[in-house]
């Protein structure tokens, strides 16, 4: 157990939620002790977030939280910074990530592993922080969101984090350590958490001269896995887009259409780089998810009174096609061969007549050629949100760093044995 092998580590645990398993009980120092303590030393600082209030004219603090909004403000105005990222995508990059400096990156790997060690591994998002002292270490978390509130966890670690550092005397050689699974949000109903940090850590820095490292594992960009921008990109869109030059010539295709609403020259853009860059993947995607609903319309193929007569003919076609999704990545047309090969290479059951057998194998063929048609567009889908949202956290950083390099780090964490190329650290 870590607090017994470190001894200049203590834990701080409030409960939320659930109970962090252990640490409560362990507490060395028990977060209620200190904001009492806090509440009673109290004397300045009243409104935290007028970081020059408290600063007694030190002319450093205006100015950077001036600059600071300013540099940042695109990034208060989603529909703005969606466009900037999107105008970015086109431009693909084999590795968009932005990673802490080797010494940052070290102490996350070390607080991961305490942390892991006490609680356990955890994939969903969560949040916990540390702050470093000279003479101790404390940690606190791992918060989890609570979404019914609207709560996140970077939430609770701004105020835990501003409670403890309220709480003490502050010591400029102060480090504060915020990890989240998931890179801090960049949208949601009310602030969101990056612009939240990147604002705290300057007043930490300006009230008292504390540093700040934001560590994360994944790149959630505006809102993760709930970005809706591609949500319209089917597969007669990656189509038209794919069979059309430039975006003036693509609207007018998709205008011919009946099924087409034109996307934006971004949007499109984007689209027709991710074309030219990545290969189709792999079908055994589908497996194991919903790959038989795609079949269904081939039981109606047969008459009530063929039903009855061949009862598993249709069932027995669709499983034994289970084996093609399992077979190794290919591109689209090479799949769409797989599917019409299979379906006129197939045995049926002597009893089943020529005329029956005909119609089963175009209609396999045509539920074949849907499924990979929609898996393809769900990939295109996915692709273009991973490479978005990784895009977005990267511009994001790139402009915060300008004017909060002094005190503020934010990256990605780099776990030992990943790929050290083509990746850009923060200096
Ligand atoms: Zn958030």
């Amino acid at each position: 157990m870590f607090l017994s092998r470190l001894s200049r580590k203590h834990s701080l645990f409030h409960g939320h939620e659930k109970e962090p398993p252990l640490y409560t009980k362990k507490c060395l120092v028990s977060l209620k002790t200190l904001l009492d303590r806090y509440q009673s030393d109290r004397t300045n600082c009243v409104h935290p977030f007028i970081p020059e209030s408290c600063v007694n004219g030190d002319t450093k603090s205006p100015t950077d939280t001036k600059s600071l909004l300013e540099q940042l403000s695109c990034w208060a105005d989603t529909q703005t910074s969606v466009q900037k990222v999107l105008e970015h995508l086109k431009f693909r990059q084999a590795n968009a990530d932005i990673f802490l400096n080797d010494s940052i990156n070290r102490k996350f790997l070390e607080f991961h592993r305490d942390i892991t060690e006490e609680c356990g591994a955890e994939d969903k998002q969560h949040s916990w922080a540390v702050i470093e002292k000279q003479e101790e270490i404390v940690m606190y978390g791992p918060y989890y969101p609570n979404y019914i509130k609207g709560e996140h966890s970077e939430d609770i670690i701004i105020k835990q984090t501003q409670e403890l550092l309220e709480s003490d005397v502050v010591s400029e050689d102060w480090k504060v350590y915020v990890f989240t699974m998931n890179s801090p949000c960049l949208a949601r109903n009310t602030a969101p958490c990056m612009l939240n940090l990147v604002q705290k850590a300057q007043e930490w820095w300006s009230v008292h001269g504390v540093r700040t490292h934001i560590g994360y594992v994944k790149c959630w960009g505006f809102k993760g896995t709930k970005e809706n921008l591609f949500r319209n990109i089917n597969h007669s869109q990656v189509d038209c887009i794919a069979q059309t030059e430039d975006h003036e010539s693509y609207v007018k295709a998709a205008e011919k259409s009946t099924d087409l609403n034109p996307l934006c020259e971004n949007l499109f853009s984007s689209v027709k780089h991710l074309l030219r860059s990545v290969s189709f993947p792999s079908m055994n995607l589908v497996q194991g998810q919903d790959w038989k609903s795609y079949f269904k319309s081939m039981h109606g193929v047969l008459s009530e009174d063929e039903k009855t007569i061949f009862p598993q003919v249709v069932n027995t076609m669709i499983e034994a096609s289970q084996g093609l999704l399992s077979e190794k990545s290919e591109s689209f047309e090479e799949c769409l061969e797989k599917g019409r090969a299979f379906a006129s290479d197939y045995t049926f059951s002597p009893q089943v007549s020529d005329a029956i057998q005909d119609q089963m194998r175009l209609a396999f063929q045509q539920c074949w050629k849907q499924m990979a048609q929609d898996k393809s567009a769900e990939f295109i889908r996915e692709k273009l949100t991973e490479d978005f949202n990784q895009r977005t956290v990267q511009l994001f950083i790139k402009d915060a760093v300008k004017c909060t390099k002094q005190y503020l780090q934010i990256g990605r964490i780099r776990f030992s044995g990943e790929d050290l190329q083509a990746t850009q650290v923060v200096r």
